[in-house]
């Protein structure tokens, strides 16, 4: 199969994922748009070369440094419940390969993405920059934090497993926000959990579904 027909498959293996998981995440199928963006953004350019081959699989891979860009249903879920349109202002927490930044990219009007590994950072920019998605910004740093010159942000999705939610994510959320945050553990269990920031500033959050993510580096 080449990526077309791979991509193809990817797309149905994520509709599969929404069907199962339907009760949980109460709807039977995703936004037009994202899965759009799915269906475009070529996920072969963001795993290691070698790795090229199993790209479109239905599963996280390694991308160094233990780290790992996630499963393409979980890309696309986490995509649909932040609710973007073009003026959307979006802030990534982990960057990694640039893969789930790319996506954001295609249905938003700017993202802002951090990574904290200063070699994953420099590879994503570079490869988004040579891919042309020039309303992506990057930048090495502690996420946990959040990006507090660029703050508020109509939406915030977190890739990576936080003990508790970061106060500062809360506080950089625009009224009318949504953010979606893996909370839990590393190598226990975490949910993912899709936070909403009404008109008058309060948080309400409510759990999805059990997933596995690698954890959101506290820095000291
Ligand atoms: N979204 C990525 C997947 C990232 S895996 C993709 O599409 O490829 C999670 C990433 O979060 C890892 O690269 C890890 O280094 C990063 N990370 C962990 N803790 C962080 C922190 N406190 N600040 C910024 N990035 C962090």
């Amino acid at each position: 199969m080449n990526f077309d027909q791979q991509r193809r498959q990817m797309i149905i293996d994520i509709e599969d994922g929404v069907a199962l998981t339907s009760n949980l995440i109460g709807k039977h199928r995703l936004d037009n748009r994202v899965m759009t963006a799915m269906r475009q953004v070529p996920r072969e350019k963001f795993v290691p070369s070698d790795m090229r081959h199993v790209a479109f699989r239905d599963g996280a891979l390694p991308i160094g440094h233990g780290q790992t860009i996630s499963q393409p249903y979980i890309v696309a879920l986490m995509t649909d419940m932040l609710e973007l349109n073009e003026d959307s202002i979006v802030l990534e927490v982990g960057t990694g390969s640039g893969y789930q930044a790319a996506i954001l990219a295609c249905l938003a009007q700017q993202v802002y993405s951090i990574e904290r590994i200063a070699a994953l950072a420099q590879a994503a920019q570079q490869r988004l920059g040579d891919m042309g998605y020039d309303n992506v910004e990057t930048r090495c740093g502690d996420g946990y934090q959040g990006w507090p010159e660029k703050a508020p942000f109509d939406a915030i999705v977190v890739t990576a497993a936080a003990a508790f939610m970061p106060p500062a994510l809360l506080e950089q959320l625009k009224p009318g926000g949504r953010m979606v945050i893996p909370i839990g553990m590393p190598s226990m269990h975490q949910e993912l959990m899709l936070v909403s920031k009404d008109r008058l500033g309060e948080t309400h959050s409510s759990s999805l579904l059990g997933v596995a993510f690698v954890p959101l580096v506290e820095e000291d």
